[in-house]
């Protein structure tokens, strides 16, 4: 399977290329060369196995330059009960004969970031093999907060990479800020900046721009690369849960082999959804799917009027993984969708740079809303819904998925459609412990509570159990204490890999 990149067809590179790469070098995004195609029977087959085969199989139908044994490895490391809790490694958890939710977040850090995360640097450090090199694999990465955490996990302790994160010193909450110096791991680092997270992302950019630096690290053994949201080898782990999570349905009678079903997805850089799109190309049978946003909604006036906008008010919400306005994997999307024209593709991305705006045709659209359906709600809407799953269910969501949830609602009073439906569920609700407990019981006074006493709230109110990876944060020592000014964080890398 070769992959091409959505700005020039032309392009013709191996899936360790795609991965070791991440981003083609004329600035557009791989997508395989072909779509490969699954059976009925073949998903059958798949329910009988656990999550890592399943995940074993499906990313060999992509990554047909590693060996089964290889993907195999990857997947068990990834996948493992250590660190994700049991072998049910995305549980799917059904609320009704129709609502089913698939749970992405029982990972080390309690977010869907894991998914792919956890696997990406099993297939980066072998695909930096594959392309001739031994170099160790050195990643660098600023963070806002999540990923950085969520990169950390995942290369901690892989032979072979290391990983630096920098964090701006302000702007992180105190609990990520927590979870990133308490990091376990002998080939992590992390740093403070002084500055913001644009002087810290800044910073990074400037160290992996400088080729001069680049050679002599090669020199040293060390090859940098990026565990960007882009990469494909970030993607194709995305597809395996959709797949997972029809097996499920079939096994618990849920649904007979062929039904088709919807997924919802509360979407931000539109990775999430497209992976289920690429399921759906693959053959899972699959109705709609629903892609949910928060108040920042330009992918729901995207699908529904053919119109992409950024030029619009940017809100920082209850929601805040989807608050985005630049959706970089819908790119891949178009490419789809327009037959693969990358002309089309130079033409929008252009437009989107200069002006903020495209514009697809209306036969795009149309094929887009073939299969697409579009949402958003406001945060006192997603406070409503978390309130009212709890009460009706006794089930506590976080922000993200309740923006799902209430999306999907109003798609069934729209429709009547009554579809068997999967709605992924990104995070736990006790990453965002404060709306989600004044959701469910307002009448809670939260102020002046720190951290921990949230959780203890949470647990209590919702009557659910603190996840491990977030109580044992108050009990762990503080490794990392670094703050360096940003001039300086190249000097922090050469300090760490010295
Ligand atoms: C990243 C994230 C999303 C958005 O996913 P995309 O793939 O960017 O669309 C949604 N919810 C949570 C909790 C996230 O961390």
């Amino acid at each position: 399977m070769k992959y091409q990149s959505t700005r020039n067809k032309g392009v013709s590179v191996s899936a360790a290329q795609a991965i070791n790469n991440g981003i083609s070098p004329e600035g557009g995004l791989y997508v395989p060369a072909s779509i490969p195609q699954i059976s009925l029977e073949d998903i059958a087959s798949l329910a009988e196995l656990k999550y890592a085969d399943r995940a074993a199989k499906i990313l060999g139908m992509f990554l047909s330059d590693y060996t089964p044994d290889e993907l195999s490895y990857c997947a068990h490391n990834a996948y493992s009960e250590e660190k994700f809790g049991s072998d049910n490694t995305a549980p799917v958890c059904s609320l009704d004969d129709t609502l089913n939710i698939l749970e992405l977040w029982h990972g080390p850090t309690c977010a869907f970031k894991d998914m792919a995360l956890q696997i990406l640097p099993y297939l980066l450090k072998l695909a930096i093999g594959k392309n001739g090199e031994n170099n160790e694999v050195v990643i660098l990465v600023a963070t806002s907060g999540d990923t950085g955490k969520a990169a950390l996990e995942g290369f901690r302790d892989v032979e072979g990479t290391r990983i630096q994160v920098f964090y701006p010193v302000d702007g992180v909450s105190d609990i990520q800020k927590l979870q990133m110096t308490t990091q376990d791991g002998k080939n992590v680092s992390v740093c403070a900046v002084n500055g913001n997270f644009d002087d810290a992302q800044t910073g990074v950019k400037k160290i992996f721009t400088n080729e001069e630096y680049k050679k002599e690290l090669n020199l040293r053994g060390y090859t940098f690369s990026s565990a960007n949201s882009i990469n494909w080898g970030r993607l194709a782990p995305q597809i395996v849960y959709y797949f997972s999570a029809y097996c499920d349905l079939l096994k618990n009678d849920k649904i007979n082999n062929g039904d088709k079903i919807n997924i919802v997805v509360p979407t931000g850089n539109f990775g999430n959804i497209l992976a289920a799109y690429y399921a759906l190309q693959m053959g899972l049978p699959v109705n709609k799917l629903i892609c949910a946003s928060n108040s920042n909604n330009v992918l729901t006036d995207f699908i529904n009027t053919g119109v992409y906008d950024r030029n619009r008010t940017f809100y920082t919400t209850a929601s805040p993984s989807m608050d985005i306005l630049i959706s970089s994997n819908l790119e891949r999307l178009l490419f789809h969708m327009t037959g693969r024209n990358d002309e089309t593709i130079r033409g929008y991305m252009s437009e989107l740079e200069v002006n903020g705006k495209y514009t697809v045709s209306d036969d795009v659209k149309s094929k887009i809303q073939e299969i697409f359906v579009a949402g958003c709600c406001d945060d006192a809407a997603t406070s409503q819904t978390i309130a009212k799953y709890f009460n009706k269910y006794s089930y506590v969501v976080d922000t993200h998925t309740a923006v799902a949830l209430n999306v999907y609602e109003k798609y069934v009073e729209n429709t009547g459609d009554t579809t068997t439906t999967v709605v992924a569920s990104t995070a736990n609700p006790f990453k965002f412990n404060e709306a989600v407990i004044s959701a469910i019981s307002p009448e809670t006074s939260l102020d002046g509570k720190d951290e921990f006493e949230l959780l203890e709230i949470l647990a209590q109110k919702g009557n659910i159990e603190i996840p491990a990876q977030l109580s044992e944060l108050k009990t762990k020592a503080v490794r990392f204490k670094d703050v360096c000014n940003k001039e300086d964080m190249r000097v922090q890398t050469d300090k760490f890999l010295n």
